[in-house]
């Protein structure tokens, strides 16, 4: 599967780069917020600031993430903001700004490694985990599906937007006695909307630890959904 492709948009807050096709927008997007309007806020809706806005001292700035009104010294800095595609950084305030730049370490690193992939014994809910079959499991390079690539054996790909929960599963415990996270398990709604469970070892005699990170990174998932 190939990267969809992407055009360029140009939006109030800055250029955008998108997906040509609608079907292709990744479930981590974020649409852009409609803006407050400017005779609706006299004062900088930053509550610790609350600034008063008047034409020659202050100038009104929304924050492209909340669109909320904010004085040029609580919306000043610009920042990151991949969920909502933009290539440059845009204003944000200060709240925005911090919950963007934790989303970014998800979209810099953690997205990455499950579009990367890693091998799992995979299994449906009816027999054991070891029992399994073999797969490549990764992320499409759009995010909205998890596939299942096998040498002899078919899965049918998870839509990410119809996963419900996720739980670790858990093998031993390592040195430190720490637990250690050997698979997970996946609720999610099939095609047909039922209620599925894929279960995912980390597979057996390998190096375990991409597979552990690949599980780690998609615990990820349902905190940015
Ligand atoms: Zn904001
Ligand atoms: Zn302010």
């Amino acid at each position: 599967m190939a990267a969809p492709e992407k055009k360029l948009d140009k939006s109030k807050s800055g250029l955008r780069m998108i997906p040509v096709n609608g079907n292709d927008s990744s479930p981590f997007t974020l649409s852009e917020p409609p803006w407050v309007p400017d005779d609706e806020c006299p004062e900088c809706q930053n509550s610790n600031c609350r600034a008063r806005f008047d034409f020659i001292r202050r100038r009104k700035h929304h924050c492209r993430r909340c669109g909320k009104c904010f004085c040029n010294k609580c919306c000043e800095d610009k920042s990151p903001l991949p969920r909502m595609c933009f290539i440059d950084p845009v204003r944000q305030c200060l709240t925005c700004r911090e919950i963007s730049r934790r989303e970014t370490d998800f979209f810099d690193k953690h997205l990455k490694i499950l579009m990367n992939g890693g091998c799992f014994t995979v299994s449906d809910s009816d027999v054991s985990p070891e029992e399994g079959s073999s797969f490549f499991c990764k992320i499409s390079p759009n995010h909205r599906q998890l596939l299942f690539e096998g040498e002899c054996d078919k899965h049918e790909p998870v839509q990410i937007e119809k996963i419900d929960s996720l739980q670790i599963l858990t093998s031993g415990k390592d040195d430190e006695g720490n637990t250690i996270a050997g698979g997970l398990a996946i609720c999610y709604k099939d095609s047909t909307g039922s209620s599925n469970v894929v279960q995912m070892v980390v597979e057996q005699g390998t190096n375990k630890k991409p597979g552990q990170i690949w599980i780690a990174a998609m615990q990820k998932v349902s905190r940015q959904k």
